[in-house]
């Protein structure tokens, strides 16, 4: 790898949005890494696959819910020689269906540490490398949040869209934080889509259950998201920071 090099970090690039953005980011150039936090076989497979298409990237694992944790993450980037230029804080969990009323402290604190705190500690250290306040060479950085912010996910999992609320507001603190510092901060909403996150809430066929409520009649791909997230780090969107963009087939 060269000195020159774009690097890009995604959370949770293992599987899923991730592991599409992965691979997207790798075609676009890239050097990506690829953090995953026990799935250590899919974050494998993945960079096997970019490898195979010529794309250069590595794999990395930690849980983004630990601060040492990503300290770790990033000080294995900084061995890289290039360059932090992207982060995608793609990680991110829910738990089994259930009301509010039956969560426990417990399952809502694991929510939050990871989709929200996690979010948080990976853009500190990202904020640290890339502003050009700390002598960075700026930066773009997208929130994977969903549409169950705006939704608030009643009778499945509130405590999972008031996280993605809570990035929300994250994402529009730091964008307008660190604006004059040349790192722009966007996020992306999408609806329902094909991942096996549904199974971790106890519905693996959730998106086809609810198909008919979606306008578009029918579930996202992950790569219909990468997309998008590609587009917010590229310089084709210079000037768009602090937004949002939802990708749920007009949901
Ligand atoms: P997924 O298929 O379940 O993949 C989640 C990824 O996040 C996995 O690679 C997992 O690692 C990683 N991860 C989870 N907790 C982590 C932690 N503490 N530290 C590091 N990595 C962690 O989920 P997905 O559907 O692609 O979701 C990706 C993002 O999109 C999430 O933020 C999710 O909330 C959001 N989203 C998804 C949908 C949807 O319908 N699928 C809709 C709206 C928003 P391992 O592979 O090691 O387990």
């Amino acid at each position: 790898m060269s000195a020159t090099d774009r690097i890009a970090l995604v959370t949770g690039g293992g599987r899923g949005i991730g592991a599409a953005t992965a691979r997207l980011l790798a075609r676009e150039g890239y050097f990506v890494c690829i953090n995953y936090r026990s799935d250590a076989a899919s974050a494998r497979s993945v960079a096997l696959g970019i490898g195979e298409a010529g794309g250069r990237c590595q794999v990395i694992q930690a849980d983004v819910s630990q601060e040492a944790e990503v300290v770790r993450l990033f000080a294995a980037i900084d061995r890289l020689s290039g360059r932090l230029s992207v982060l995608v804080n793609n990680a991110g969990i829910l738990h089994t269906q259930m009301r509010l009323e039956d969560m426990s402290a417990e399952r809502i604190n694991s929510v939050l540490a990871t989709n929200v705190t996690g979010p948080f500690l990976c853009c500190r250290e990202a904020v640290k490398r890339m502003s050009t306040r700390h002598g960075g060479a700026g930066g773009a950085i997208v929130n994977v949040s969903s549409a169950a912010a705006r939704t608030g996910s009643p009778n499945e999992y509130i405590d999972y869209a008031a996280s993605k609320g809570a990035l929300d507001s994250m994402t529009r603190g730091l964008a307008l934080e660190v604006a004059a510092e040349d790192i722009r901060v966007n996020g992306v909403r999408p609806g329902l889509i094909h991942t096996g996150i549904h199974a971790d809430g106890g519905e693996p066929g959730r998106v086809e259950r609810l198909r008919d409520r979606i306008p578009m009649q029918r579930g996202g791909k992950p790569e219909e998201i990468a997309e998008a997230i590609l587009w917010l780090v590229s310089e084709r969107s210079s000037y768009c920071t602090g937004s949002m963009i939802d990708l749920a087939g007009g949901l």
